[in-house]
């Protein structure tokens, strides 16, 4: 099996790499490592000095673990593998705290973390609106978790689809121009094979005969997009290490049976 580069989307940090001469079984005991199994940061335990906002508690204490954390994945162990026998020391947590005074929109950016390189990813997102007179005091501690134990440390999405070859018909384009979807036509008007990506491959799908669709059955490609805490490469590699030393450890119980 081979792994190829395919393509990425440096604004949204979206990546599609191509699994060669592999199987749907294997494509998707990645696309699960991916979601479910990279660990990620993300906040755990929320005490609540004050909160004089409209919000109960248990809400704003959902919103703030929902909340992306940049994430150093060397840096941390996770709590219940700690040495501290999960009591939670400089290793496996971070604390971060939050002050604000209304009137105001409280944003991630006003979470103090305790350590710079874990902190919410996207500092506009709201928490809670106060209004005057209103304050809010919170003390939260963040820790490595995995998307199966709550989707709040998934650190992104992933979907595989079977390798697309395209063919255009051209003595069949004219009969078919309302049956297509107009983005894959060029300037010239012509249908353009390399504007064929993404969703556009299905919608034209069995549109018309004059673009055929094949999908091959060993050539997968698995997208990726991530939530912020981790980049792709990230996720990846790591996912790999997690896939192969299940591999190992089954393997060498295996031998030993
Ligand atoms: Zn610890």
């Amino acid at each position: 099996m081979n792994l190829n580069f395919v393509s990425e989307d440096k604004k949204t940090g979206r990546m599609t790499f191509m699994l060669k001469d592999t199987n749907p079984a294997f494509a998707n005991a990645v696309r699960r490592a991916i979601i479910e199994e990279v660990p990620t940061m993300a906040i755990e335990d929320v005490e609540i000095v004050k909160n004089g906002s409209a919000l109960y508690d248990e809400i704003i204490a959902h919103r703030l673990g929902m909340l992306p954390l940049s994430t150093d994945l060397k840096g941390y162990t996770p709590r219940d593998e700690c040495d501290c026998k999960a009591a939670g020391c400089a290793k496996c947590t971070v604390s971060l705290t939050l002050k604000a005074k209304g009137p105001a929109i409280v944003l991630a950016s006003e979470l103090k973390s305790k350590d710079p390189a874990v902190k919410p990813v996207y500092g506009d997102m709201p928490i809670v609106q106060l209004l005057k007179g209103q304050e809010l005091e919170i003390e939260c501690v963040a820790q490595l978790g995995r998307g199966k134990e709550h989707i709040k440390w998934s650190p992104g999405t992933a979907w595989h689809e079977y390798e697309p070859t395209i063919t255009i018909h051209t003595d069949k384009v004219t009969a078919c121009k309302d049956k297509l979807p107009p983005q894959i036509y060029d300037k010239s008007g012509k249908i353009d094979k390399k504007l064929i990506v993404g969703k556009l491959v299905d919608a034209c799908d069995g549109a018309c005969d004059a673009v055929t669709i094949e999908r091959s059955a060993t050539n997968i490609m698995i997208h990726v997009e991530p939530w912020g805490q981790l980049s792709v490469r990230d996720m990846v590699t790591k996912a790999l290490d997690i896939l192969s030393e299940r591999f190992t450890e089954f393997d060498a119980k295996f031998s030993d049976a």
